[in-house]
């Protein structure tokens, strides 16, 4: 465990949670523990990680990310962050 207390402990959880996500935004039922404010590409990701109730910053340093807020490369912020941007390099029309 990390010491922030968010659920998103581990780069799995972040990728399931990504999926969830998707599917979250396709349907528009939202109880996902993820929400994504903001993406710049190759730069850096805000998301809403509702399970510490906190924005949490994610960095892409050439091609590995960094999750500013745990302060680590492994947790599930990171695992999310690997997702959505392999999501948004594969469609153009990506909309978050
Ligand atoms: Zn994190």
């Amino acid at each position: 465990m990390s010491d922030n207390d968010s659920e998103l402990d581990t780069l799995d959880h972040g990728t399931m949670e990504f999926m969830r996500w998707l599917v979250c935004k396709d349907t528009n039922s939202g109880n996902s523990l993820i929400t994504v404010k903001d993406y710049f590409d190759n730069k850096y990701v805000i998301l809403y990680d509702n399970s510490i109730m906190n924005n949490v910053i994610v960095s892409y340093r050439d091609g590995l990310p960094l999750c500013v807020t745990c302060n680590t490369d492994d947790c599930g912020h990171v695992g999310f962050a690997i997702c959505l941007k392999q999501n948004y390099d594969r469609d153009d029309h990506f909309v978050i």
